[in-house]
């Protein structure tokens, strides 16, 4: 099939995990507009602001702020000075074998992002894991999806998103909870729209301790109290038994560990729960009787549940509602973790955490590790745990990490607890920012920046939150000497390599363009999970299609446990015991309001590619506090005057927007700007690095903060 064309190239977003397919319009040199891709199935040609503006964050009177050449800073205070890629890639090369050589390979780490490609990935994390033979490789999709990962796990015995997007307009009921699709998924939104106009029966709950215009939408708002989240799906599960609205017979065929889980939700009466939860008792009732009694019903989730020190436990509790109901494995039923970003997917897919390996293996696993080894055609593979995000930064503070190469991300405007993070690349011995944009809150910090290319210049594939691998195409040249991620990749592995003694890494690394990296991927998929030895770039330039998809076969599957059989040992879904248990810092009378933290509609991140386009800034100009006028005025402040808002980790000055969308107590702050856009180190100087103990997913959702006048 011919897909491009001299005017016409057919690639996916860069942006949100929706995953549509865009048609870049281009003379070859210069993109010039974007268009929906009518046939692409995540969008049907739809896209939303930021898609439609994407060709502007590609404008030639943008260059400048466009990472261009390698770029070498002598010492930390001077201003980067352009180098030649062999000096840099060499520079690269000898620093990180030298502190290998003394330190050991857990000295040095990588910390990607879900922005990269599969291809990208797969080839750092080999890099880490298989040459360096060290498992400090995490990514901010650590920051996004990884307590929804080992809710799968934990619940399914696999990280599989069962549902897929076409379950919107067959669901009876849909369940939105702790996720603002309106804003942060909202392709996903106008379908949820058009769903609901075609069957005004549709009842659709939203869970959110803010109102948003997601919530405009619901028959039923339950706006409960910040982290309350799993007492309301215990509550609900009470419920549930109590009115005899559980399949009693889907629980005896198909799970195990429900005695344990009806047991602890003896302990969640409705009214101790909406007390709990700061909603009320008949709220709570209508949620539990339209979630289980609906023929079908779809929970639609994200960051709500996952940024959370319990986020594991929410995601599972709620699908602990799900398998006591009956309510998955059928059209219009189930639960459809969004992923934040593009590839937070295929990240996983490759095995791009610092506790997975690729083909959804796990390193604390050893006939796992033996497996990979044997695939990659290396002795053995590392055993010691590799540092999670958060523990990657503390590592470089208190000094045990040395080095670190971070690529595509701005782990200093979007991490928690900024000032740590300051510490951190401040204390690291040799920083690598491997990134398209120069300016980044990051950039600062780096003493060597390697330039990538972007959307619209390089080649590849991603994974949607429905488990759908689009391609991602070429249409323009990059600009300078900007090289592809996996490229410098390749290229350092060689350089690194041949300094550590490894005769092999030229067979390793052998890869001359993305299909090589892929067809080498998919094989470490073979007899897994994913299965998507069947994947061929040919079949994938055809149409986009979802895993598992094996050997044999040109589709892949739409849905998943249709059978009421899961790939745990015995073959049933579990229920997870959960109990609710309080965010991981309460108010006080010092730190009073409760801080959310989130998207706005038309920005992306840290802004570094849309923030570029005026069009999206006239949304909201500005990180405005949303606080609610009774917090107002009994500080004497008024809507639209400059204050501060702190807490012991740091400090921000933003200017208040008096709003009821946040109810008293509680007050939100969009998440992107940094220290670029703002004075102090941005945003997430306020939020928290303390993390879920199982997904090791930090609470960036929830902090206690003061606010005052300035
Ligand atoms: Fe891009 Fe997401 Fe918007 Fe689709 S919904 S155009 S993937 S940002």
């Amino acid at each position: 099939t011919q897909l491009s064309s001299a005017q016409t190239t057919r690639s996916t977003c860069p942006y949100c995990g929706v995953g549509c397919g865009v048609l870049i319009e281009h003379d070859g040199k210069h993109i010039t507009g974007v268009r929906g891709d009518p046939e692409h199935p995540a969008n049907f040609g739809k896209l939303c602001i930021k898609g439609t503006t994407l060709h502007h964050t590609a404008d030639p009177a943008l260059l400048s702020a466009r990472a261009q050449y390698p770029a070498l800073r002598p010492t930390r205070d001077a201003a980067p000075q352009r180098v030649s890629w062999d000096v840099a890639l060499d520079t690269a090369a000898a620093r990180f074998a030298d502190i290998i050589s003394r330190h050991g390979p857990d000295a040095v780490a990588f910390y990607f992002a879900g922005q990269l490609l599969t291809e990208d990935y797969y080839v750092f994390n080999k890099l880490a894991k298989g040459l360096i033979g060290t498992n400090n490789f995490d990514t901010n999709s650590r920051l996004c999806m990884s307590s929804a990962v080992v809710g799968y796990k934990l619940s399914f015995g696999m990280d599989s998103v069962p549902c897929n997007y076409e379950d919107i307009d067959h669901a009876d009921c849909l369940f939105i909870t702790g996720a603002n699709p309106a804003f942060a998924h909202p392709i996903l939104f106008r379908r949820v729209e058009a769903a609901r106009e075609r069957r005004p029966g549709q009842k659709i709950i939203v869970v959110d301790p803010r109102r948003t215009d997601t919530s405009e939408l619901a028959d039923l708002h339950l706006a409960i109290l910040p982290g309350t989240d799993v007492a309301l799906y215990n509550g609900m599960l009470h419920l549930a038994l109590k009115k005899g609205w559980v399949r009693e017979d889907y629980i005896a065929a198909h799970t195990e560990g429900f005695d344990a889980m009806r047991e602890i939700v003896r302990d969640y009466p409705p009214a101790h729960v909406a007390e709990r939860c700061g909603i009320r008792e008949q709220d709570l009732e209508q949620a539990a009787e339209w979630f289980a009694t609906s023929p079908a019903t779809l929970s639609m989730y994200c960051q709500g549940l996952n940024q959370s020190t319990q986020g594991a436990h929410k995601n599972a509790a709620l699908i602990n509602l799900h398998l006591a109901t009956a309510q998955l494995g059928r059209p219009g039923a189930g639960p459809l973790s969004l992923t934040g970003q593009p590839n937070a997917m295929g990240g996983r897919e490759v095995g791009g955490l610092s506790n997975l390996l690729p083909g959804h293996r796990e390193v604390a696993n050893p006939e796992h590790r033996a497996e990979v080894a044997r695939l990659w055609g290396v002795p053995s593979l590392p055993a010691t745990p590799g540092k999670s995000a958060v523990e990657l930064f503390q590592a470089l503070a208190d000094g045990s990490v040395k080095a670190v190469w971070i690529g595509c991300t701005n782990p200093a405007q979007s991490m928690p607890d900024l000032g740590l993070i300051d510490a951190a690349l401040k204390r690291a011995e040799f920083v690598v920012l491997q990134d398209a944009y120069r300016h980044t809150e990051t950039a600062a910090y780096a003493d060597l920046i390697l330039p990538a290319t972007t959307w619209g210049e390089k080649d590849g594939t991603v994974t949607n939150s429905e488990r759908r691998i689009s391609r991602v195409r070429t249409a323009v040249p990059p600009p300078g000497e900007a090289r592809h991620d996996w490229a410098i990749g390749v290229a350092f592995a060689h350089r690194l390599g041949h300094r550590l003694g490894r005769e092999d890494v030229d067979a390793l690394f052998a890869y001359d363009r993305p299909e090589t990296i892929w067809n080498e991927h998919r094989e470490t998929t073979r007899g897994r999970d994913l299965d998507i030895t069947g994947l061929s770039y040919p079949l994938l330039e055809a149409a986009p299609r979802q895993w598992p998809c094996p050997e044999g076969y040109s589709e892949g599957l739409p849905r998943l446990y249709s059978d009421g059989r899961f790939p745990t040992p015995s073959g049933r879904a579990r229920f997870v015991a959960t109990t609710w248990q309080n965010t991981a810092e309460q108010t006080n009378a010092r730190y009073p309001l409760q801080l959310n933290t989130g998207r706005l509609r038309d920005q992306w991140h840290g802004m570094s590619r849309t923030g570029t386009v005026a069009r999206l800034y006239s949304h909201e100009s500005e990180p405005l506090l949303h606080i609610h006028p009774q917090d107002l005025a009994s500080r004497q402040l008024h809507d639209g005057d400059w204050l501060q808002v702190h807490n012991p980790r740091g400090k921000v000055v933003v200017r208040a927007r008096a709003s009821t969308t946040v109810p008293p107590g509680q007050v939100f702050l969009p998440m992107h700007w940094g220290a670029n856009a703002m004075a102090g180190l941005g945003i997430n100087a306020l939020t928290t690095a303390a993390f879920d103990p199982l997904s090791k997913q930090p609470e960036l959702k929830h902090a206690a903060v003061q606010v005052e006048a300035l």
